[in-house]
């Protein structure tokens, strides 16, 4: 899909990502729940059989349970996901191309109710949420006949730990729709799966952790112009680019509504994570490091993904975290790759199987088959459960460290593995954690709490054979998503450093 670049509005644009970066007034102590267990080495199933004995994890641990987070889950409703829903189809489209002004129908109708209903759930907040469009002219595109003004609503819920008020999270839906023909902008376009169920679920999610602390920032977010290429997200990362704005992960919520396939299959228990392994804006000088030393599926994005699933099936036990090693759906795109292409991590979440006769479909019925996307097709439950996997991952990832920055393994060849990183800055820093698994694996297998140090070594386990990651613990035990380690550049006498090691020799 064409994407142009939007021109941008910079009055609006800039006070937005300035005021998620500089508007923070109070800080509040975070409230975590004091950890019950010490930390301990973590082992599950894996390849222990190959690990040198006296190498392996010792004792089966874990992680103490964060009980805010226990209670987001709980408080995520249904029967606010189905009113939600059911008000975004009432305005008949939302085309990014339709009414900017009428009251009832159009798209300009769903921002203004949408923002009002984000303003509701920032009254919860002691001031901490702030709401905020973000508008800006969209100029001729393919999708856009004419220069067209589109809106992102943006509530930021400041962070509260003064070292990590500047880290961001970003979760998404987009609220536009489209039937048929992605131009007509009279057709009624329902979108009560797409994306009226990513909307709704973003919407709950700001109402339910508004009231919540989170020692880093997180952006609820619905953007517009998705179905003309993506256009409100390319924005918002372009925007939050150029302010050098923080994002640590962003997810997108797009077709999350309904548990039953167009193949029969009903699977209400599931929903797919898409996250690339190759990044999207990799170098040719990373290009050359990855074929050299690997790593194409150990992505900032794939990290992400592992720690959605950890995190999201242990407080969502009814849920599986599909893992899927891609981009998105074969040969589609979502609001996501826009941050992929600025080097943020980011993944998609979409349910396991899905109905095209009702997705950007005109609504009709032909030879007895109901098209177009009605929110009688959604399960509103279904998506309740998609929100709290959201949720759940969203509030850990705010509540934990940062993950180690600048991990890297020394230049050498041994049978030891070193690795260092920089030091964490916040106060609450407990410790660090090597994390490892067998080279086939799609999961970290296991876990070793190293202390509170910046370099470790793993005796007798070569890099050659297992791929290794590390992860800041906080005095809760909260824990950071694994940063996978770069080889260190080696140096030349008399020249700069190269980006990429040559190819040691045989
Ligand atoms: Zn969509």
């Amino acid at each position: 899909m064409p994407i142009s670049t939007p021109r941008t509005n910079y009055s609006v644009s800039t006070c937005l990502l300035l005021s998620i970066f500089f508007a923070i007034v109070s800080f509040a102590p975070a409230q975590q729940e004091p950890s019950k267990t010490a930390q301990s080495d973590q082992s599950s199933a894996g390849p222990a059989n190959r690990t040198p004995p006296r190498q392996r994890s010792t004792k089966r641990g874990t992680s103490p349970r964060n009980a805010q987070i226990s209670r987001i889950v709980a408080e995520i409703n249904p029967r606010n996901i189905e009113r939600t829903i059911l008000r975004l189809v009432s305005f008949g489209t939302r085309n990014t191309l339709s009414e900017q002004n009428e009251p009832n129908r159009g798209i300009g109708a769903a921002r203004d109710w949408i923002y009002s209903e984000f303003q509701k759930a920032a009254a919860e907040s002691d001031g901490r949420m702030v709401v905020e469009k973000q508008t800006f002219e969209q100029p001729k595109a393919a999708r856009v006949p004419q220069p067209t003004m589109l809106t992102n609503i943006v509530a930021t819920l400041k962070g509260t730990q003064p070292e990590s008020v500047n880290r961001v999270y970003v979760v998404s839906g987009h609220y536009d729709s489209m039937c048929t023909s992605p131009t007509d902008a009279r057709c009624d376009a329902p979108g009560g799966n797409d994306d009226a169920s990513g909307t709704a679920a973003v919407l709950e999610m700001a109402r339910v952790m508004a009231k919540y602390k989170f020692e880093a920032t997180i952006v609820f977010m619905t953007v517009a112009g998705e179905e003309q290429g993506l256009l409100g997200s390319t924005y918002f990362a372009e925007t939050a680019k150029k302010n050098n704005l923080d994002i640590e992960a962003m997810f997108t919520n797009d077709i999350i509504g309904s548990s039953l396939g167009g193949n029969g299959v009903r699977d209400p228990h599931s929903v797919r994570v898409f996250s690339e392994g190759v990044p999207s804006n990799e170098t040719q000088a990373e290009a050359t490091t990855r074929r050299s030393v690997g790593g194409e599926n150990d992505s900032a994005s794939r990290q992400l993904a592992r720690f959605i699933k950890e995190t999201s099936e242990r407080y969502v036990p009814s849920m599986k975290v599909w893992m899927i090693y891609r981009r998105d759906r074969y040969g589609r795109g979502g609001d996501h790759q826009p941050f992929l292409e600025r080097g943020y991590a980011a993944v998609r979440f979409t349910e396991p199987n899905e109905d095209y006769r009702h997705q950007h479909q005109n609504v009709r019925v032909e030879n007895g088959i109901q098209y177009g996307d009605l929110p009688q097709f959604d399960d509103f439950k279904y998506i309740a459960n998609v929100a709290r996997v959201n949720a759940a991952a969203l509030a850990a990832l705010a509540s934990a460290p940062a993950r180690p920055k600048t991990a890297v393994f020394p230049a050498g060849q041994s049978n030891d593995t070193q690795i260092k990183w920089d030091a964490n800055k916040e106060s609450d820093i407990a410790g660090y954690e090597i994390v490892w698994r067998d080279t086939t694996e799609p999961v970290w297998t296991h876990s070793r709490a190293v202390g509170n140090v910046s370099e470790y070594t793993m005796k007798g386990m070569s890099k050659d054979n297992y791929f290794f990651g590390v992860r800041a613990v906080d005095k809760s035990g909260n824990r950071s998503p694994a940063s996978y380690p770069r080889p260190l550049p080696r140096r030349r006498t008399g020249t700069a450093p190269t980006e990429s090691p040559a190819p040691p020799p045989n």
